[in-house]
């Protein structure tokens, strides 16, 4: 039953990632698809903005000179002159007029009118010394239009801003927004997203909102443009750039979904294929050697074991160690391995002489089953060459562990503490649980050479290590400078490829009268 829910869970567990893997690619290229297509245009429309906003600044500097020049509120034929030339001079403004006590009295274009015609009380925006207004009504010959104005002192004009010169692309909206005393209003576009705050110049701020996708610049504190791209519009018009895009995704899901599945399918079919197979002949052991840093010599080896599948292959524990403690098959994995290690010792005349190290689970500890195993197989003479590597992260119960330990160590069996560093393993564990051999772990000693933070940590292993009395062996030793370095901050002994990758026995005993001999 808990085999069939574990695999149930293995399922769910696949077909959620592979949905989120999918959902996050998904995202990924809308966004890029987005982001690209929207900033080969972006360029112009910042530029653009930026040239209506000088334009605009000069339109406000000729005001400001008009009530300069003209410091009176009337109307002669010098002031109609000079604002018909200011007109002639504004980009935005046209149809210049004085007011005096609520009350238009001359404009560019209709001259002095008399009488004076009253101007509807109209709620000028404070926008420093100059004020604007949004659609208030002006007489247009025969009826009242809405339309911007902007007023100084006593002269007021008519705004209109030139539209920017820029292609027009239906799902990109966009807005000039002036702060004034009622909050931002549109001077020019049409996005009805207004911008969410004032912003210093140049500051850009990025958001989505309600499947807009937003970009709000700020030109000045006051002066911000907002540029809201509709994503639904755009992927409707786009249709190259969303077929592509769909394409692009859909064969991103078929892969991500043919990884996962083979995967899945792999894991399942190892895990049966280990119910029905993981036996005495399929099991074969090789033996990396361990190179003593004091002695120079060859006298510690550590065995590891390969699974042959149904298809003849020879899979490292990586692919199948974590099926066989899912598959409740651990103890039976340690039985094999220890008896066909003593097996395969005895079988070359090694046995008593050479020091080896068998990798266990840790539920054979705790359990008891290791210690059964030892006393089964291994003469009591032969206890002493043998080392139990165990990774102290995966230890649950240590106070049990620190009790079986010390059985084991009253058989003479040393107990060594493996990938250390890799886990939660701390010093205060290690002083309670007695054991003989740390093995830093190889990631540690990677780049040691080139002296990274995480090799410094090395020396510090080394010298705690010292003090709790403990052989340190070093892991994954790949390069002569690494071994220097080890040697150097007094690690006890070497493994890894430098000396030589994990061999058979008969291999092993050559190497070992090779070195005696030398
Ligand atoms: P481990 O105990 O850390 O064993 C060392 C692993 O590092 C071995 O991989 C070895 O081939 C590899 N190695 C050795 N020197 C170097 C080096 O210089 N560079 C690099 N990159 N790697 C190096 P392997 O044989 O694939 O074993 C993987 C793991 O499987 C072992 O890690 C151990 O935790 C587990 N394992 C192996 N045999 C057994 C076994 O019989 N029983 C149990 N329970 N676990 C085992
Ligand atoms: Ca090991």
């Amino acid at each position: 039953m808990k085999q069939i829910n574990h695999v149930y869970q293995q399922r769910i567990f696949w077909f959620l990632s592979t949905t989120a893997i999918s959902l996050f690619f998904v995202l990924l290229i809308i966004s890029l698809g987005l982001h690209l297509t929207w900033k080969a245009r972006s360029v112009g429309i910042y530029n653009a903005t930026q040239e209506m906003d000088n334009h605009m600044q000069a339109d406000l500097e000729i005001i400001r000179s008009l009530a300069k020049k003209h410091p009176k509120k009337e109307c002669t034929e010098s002031i109609l002159k000079s604002m018909r030339i200011a007109e002639f001079e504004a980009n935005n403004l046209y149809e210049f007029g004085v007011i005096k006590s609520n009350q238009l009295i001359c404009t560019t274009i209709q001259g002095i009118l008399s009488p004076s015609r009253p101007i509807a009380p109209i709620d000028f925006g404070n926008e420093g010394d100059v004020q604007l207004t949004y659609n208030a009504k002006v007489h247009a010959h025969k009826s009242d239009v809405a339309a911007m104005q902007i007023k100084f002192e006593h002269f007021r004009a008519l705004l209109n801003i030139t539209p920017l010169p820029l292609e027009k692309i239906e799902w990109i909206n966009i807005g000039i927004f002036t702060l004034t005393g009622s909050g931002f209003n549109r001077v020019y576009g049409n996005s009805d997203i207004i911008p969410s705050q004032a912003g210093e110049s140049m500051n850009t701020i990025n958001r989505f909102e309600k499947g807009y996708w937003i970009e709000e610049f700020c030109i000045r504190k006051t002066d911000c443009g907002v540029v809201s791209v509709d994503i639904l519009m755009f992927l409707n018009q786009e249709r190259g750039i969303s077929l592509l895009l769909i394409s692009f995704i859909f064969s991103i899901l078929m892969l991500c979904n043919y990884v996962t599945l083979n995967l899945h399918r792999k894991r399942i079919s190892y895990a049966n294929q280990l119910r029905r197979g993981l036996n005495f002949e399929r099991i074969s052991l090789v033996y990396q050697p361990i190179y003593s840093l004091n002695d120079m010599s060859y006298n510690y080896c550590e065995v590891l074991c390969r699974w042959k599948d149904e298809n003849h292959k020879v899979l490292r524990p990586d692919l199948f160690i974590e099926q066989v403690e899912l598959n409740g098959q651990s103890r039976e994995l340690t039985e094999i391995v220890i008896a066909k290690t003593i097996s395969e010792l005895k079988e070359h005349d090694l046995l008593g002489k050479i020091n080896f190290a068998v990798n266990i689970f840790p539920d054979d500890i705790s359990s008891g089953h290791a210690y059964k195993l030892i006393k089964k197989y291994l003469i009591p003479e032969f206890r002493n060459t043998l080392t139990l590597e165990i990774t102290e992260s995966e230890v649950d119960d240590i106070e049990s562990m620190m009790k079986e330990i010390i059985s084991l160590r009253q058989l003479s069996v040393k107990i060594s503490i493996d990938d250390f560093g890799t886990g939660y393993s701390n010093f205060q564990h290690l002083e309670k649980l007695h054991v003989d051999y740390l093995k830093i772990d190889k990631s540690f000693v990677k780049g040691i050479e080139s002296k990274t933070i995480r090799s410094n940590l090395v020396r510090h292993i080394a010298n705690m290590a010292r003090e709790l009395n403990l052989k340190i062996i070093a892991e994954g030793v790949e390069e002569e400078a690494q071994l220097i370095i080890i040697k150097e901050l007094g690690v006890d002994m070497s493994q890894g490829y430098f000396h030589s990758r994990p061999i058979s026995i008969g291999l092993l005993k050559k190497l070992l009268n090779f070195e005696n001999e030398l």
